[in-house]
């Protein structure tokens, strides 16, 4: 059995909890762009404690998504991956045993949960994104990245559950008040992926088993829930309504695999 639950998404902040496992479950945390008392009132949400964590994985050194990681690790003695270029990308802080390095396609077997991870094209040092499975079930977690590369689409087969970015729409971003660079940097090969790019690989990795796509780290001021639930849902031939966009402080409820 396995599940999933954002615990909030966006450029305010990114976690996202996967839960393998019955009576004992083993519980990863992936990102953990918050501040500690914040990640502690999200996981509450979730019927949940710091101490109920038992690994964190960081894809990337934006502070949307390391936040309070080395507190947190350090502070109830939490392993942690990320890659090289992370750590050092953030000053290659004393872990104190705790951290492992983390590299593109070489599996992570974590007990109860494999993890693989995979490079992606973004602005960071060493980015990884990953794909999780209990043995039966395989979620696939894709955000912050430019576009998608053939390296990309082939972790992500036969998925079961998908979180995706969507992160703008072109036309919003084009006349948002960003200035020109930022707009060149969300919208380039390095930044994230529009409404647009994003159904183009739900689409692509679509299949009978996929249940869930949760769409992710949506911009606040170049994009709308609506429309990333109308043009995932086309690119799925589903109804808008099965496409369930994570809150940037609500996230999902949990989601079932
Ligand atoms: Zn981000
Ligand atoms: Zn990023």
């Amino acid at each position: 059995m396995m599940r999933f639950r954002s615990l909030g998404s966006g450029s305010g902040g990114n976690a996202t909890l996967v839960e393998a496992g019955g009576l004992l479950p083993f519980r990863l945390l992936v990102d953990c762009g918050l501040g500690i008392r914040q990640l502690a009132v999200r996981l509450g949400q979730a019927g949940l404690q710091a101490e109920d964590i038992d690994a964190v994985f960081i894809t990337h050194e934006h502070g949307d998504h390391i936040g309070c990681a080395h507190t947190l690790a350090l502070r109830y003695r939490i392993p942690v991956w990320m890659s090289q270029g992370t750590h050092s990308a953030i000053g290659s802080p004393d872990f104190d045993g705790l951290l492992h390095i983390a590299r593109d396609a070489k599996a992570i077997d974590m007990g109860g949960l494999q993890l693989m991870p995979f490079t992606v094209p973004h602005d960071a040092r060493e980015p990884l994104q990953l794909s999780c499975t209990d043995g039966s079930s395989k979620l696939g977690i894709l955000t912050d990245l430019g576009h998608a590369t053939p390296h990309v689409m082939a972790h992500l087969q036969a998925c079961h559950a998908l979180l995706l970015e969507s992160n703008h729409d072109t036309d919003l971003l084009d006349q948002s008040v960003y200035p020109p660079f930022l707009k060149r940097r969300v919208g380039g090969d390095y930044g994230h992926l529009s409404n647009m790019a994003a159904a183009a690989i739900a689409n692509a990795v679509n299949h009978g088993g996929l249940k869930h796509v949760v769409a992710a780290h949506l911009s606040a001021k170049n994009n709308r829930p609506d429309l990333v639930q109308e043009v995932l849902s086309n690119a799925l031939g589903c109804q808008p309504g099965d496409i369930v966009v994570a809150g940037p402080s609500s996230g999902t409820p949990w989601m079932q695999l």
